[in-house]
Protein backbone atom coordinates (compact mmCIF):
# COMPACT_ATOMS: atom_id res chain seq x y z
CA UNK A 1 0.00 0.00 0.00
CA UNK A 2 2.64 2.43 0.72
CA UNK A 3 4.64 1.78 -2.65
CA UNK A 4 1.31 2.89 -4.26
CA UNK A 5 1.13 5.39 -2.57
CA UNK A 6 4.58 6.51 -3.48
CA UNK A 7 4.22 6.06 -6.81
CA UNK A 8 0.70 7.78 -6.82
CA UNK A 9 2.58 10.95 -5.21
CA UNK A 10 5.37 11.04 -7.21
CA UNK A 11 3.21 10.52 -10.67
CA UNK A 12 0.92 13.58 -9.89
CA UNK A 13 4.17 15.52 -8.38
CA UNK A 14 5.69 14.94 -11.94
CA UNK A 15 2.88 16.22 -13.84
CA UNK A 16 2.25 18.89 -11.37
CA UNK A 17 -1.28 17.61 -10.99
CA UNK A 18 -1.47 18.06 -6.85
CA UNK A 19 -3.34 21.18 -7.27
CA UNK A 20 -6.28 19.60 -8.44
CA UNK A 21 -6.24 16.65 -6.24
CA UNK A 22 -8.25 18.31 -3.70
CA UNK A 23 -10.59 15.44 -1.11
CA UNK A 24 -13.66 17.44 -2.97
CA UNK A 25 -11.93 16.06 -6.62
CA UNK A 26 -10.82 13.14 -5.80
CA UNK A 27 -13.94 12.39 -3.64
CA UNK A 28 -15.59 12.72 -6.72
CA UNK A 29 -13.58 11.19 -9.51
CA UNK A 30 -14.12 8.76 -6.81
CA UNK A 31 -17.61 7.80 -7.49
CA UNK A 32 -17.46 8.54 -11.32
CA UNK A 33 -14.83 5.35 -11.44
CA UNK A 34 -17.02 2.80 -9.51
CA UNK A 35 -20.14 4.70 -11.80
CA UNK A 36 -17.85 2.86 -14.97
CA UNK A 37 -17.87 -0.40 -12.60
CA UNK A 38 -21.56 -0.30 -12.92
CA UNK A 39 -21.84 0.66 -17.14
CA UNK A 40 -19.82 -2.87 -17.06
CA UNK A 41 -22.88 -4.63 -15.64
CA UNK A 42 -25.78 -2.44 -16.55
CA UNK A 43 -27.38 -4.44 -18.92
CA UNK A 44 -26.01 -7.50 -18.40
CA UNK A 45 -28.44 -9.90 -17.28
CA UNK A 46 -27.74 -12.31 -13.71
CA UNK A 47 -26.01 -14.84 -15.52
CA UNK A 48 -24.11 -12.99 -17.76
CA UNK A 49 -22.83 -11.16 -14.76
CA UNK A 50 -21.00 -13.93 -13.23
CA UNK A 51 -19.00 -14.84 -16.30
CA UNK A 52 -17.81 -11.72 -17.79
CA UNK A 53 -15.69 -12.51 -21.51
CA UNK A 54 -12.21 -11.77 -21.45
CA UNK A 55 -12.61 -8.00 -22.51
CA UNK A 56 -15.00 -7.30 -20.41
CA UNK A 57 -12.55 -8.86 -17.83
CA UNK A 58 -10.15 -6.69 -18.59
CA UNK A 59 -12.24 -3.70 -18.50
CA UNK A 60 -13.32 -4.33 -15.08
CA UNK A 61 -9.62 -4.81 -14.29
CA UNK A 62 -9.06 -1.19 -15.34
CA UNK A 63 -11.59 0.39 -13.77
CA UNK A 64 -10.90 -1.44 -10.40
CA UNK A 65 -7.91 0.33 -10.85
CA UNK A 66 -9.14 3.42 -11.07
CA UNK A 67 -11.22 3.26 -8.42
CA UNK A 68 -8.20 2.02 -6.27
CA UNK A 69 -6.14 4.84 -7.79
CA UNK A 70 -8.55 7.51 -6.29
CA UNK A 71 -9.22 5.59 -3.01
CA UNK A 72 -6.05 5.82 -1.78
CA UNK A 73 -5.39 9.05 -3.15
CA UNK A 74 -8.49 10.30 -0.56
CA UNK A 75 -7.60 8.04 1.82
CA UNK A 76 -3.89 9.64 1.89
CA UNK A 77 -5.19 12.95 2.18
CA UNK A 78 -6.06 12.10 5.60
CA UNK A 79 -3.19 9.51 6.33
CA UNK A 80 -5.77 6.64 6.22
CA UNK A 81 -4.50 3.57 4.49
CA UNK A 82 -7.98 1.80 2.66
CA UNK A 83 -6.29 -1.85 3.51
CA UNK A 84 -6.39 -0.61 7.35
CA UNK A 85 -9.64 1.12 7.08
CA UNK A 86 -11.39 -1.69 5.83
CA UNK A 87 -9.85 -4.45 8.11
CA UNK A 88 -11.50 -2.26 11.62
CA UNK A 89 -14.49 -2.08 9.29
CA UNK A 90 -14.60 -5.62 9.04
CA UNK A 91 -14.02 -6.04 13.14
CA UNK A 92 -16.79 -3.75 13.93
CA UNK A 93 -19.27 -5.57 11.50
CA UNK A 94 -17.97 -8.92 13.24
CA UNK A 95 -19.49 -6.82 16.22
CA UNK A 96 -22.40 -6.15 14.72
CA UNK A 97 -23.63 -8.77 12.90
CA UNK A 98 -22.45 -12.13 15.11
CA UNK A 99 -22.55 -15.92 13.75
CA UNK A 100 -25.74 -17.00 14.68
CA UNK A 101 -25.86 -20.39 16.30
MG1 LIG B 1 -12.09 4.59 -15.45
Amino acid sequence: MSELRKALKDFSQERDWEKFHTPKNLSMALSVEVAEIVEIFQWLNPEQSQQLNPKQKSHLAQEIGDVMVYLTMLGAKYDLDPIECAQQKMLQNAIKYPVKS
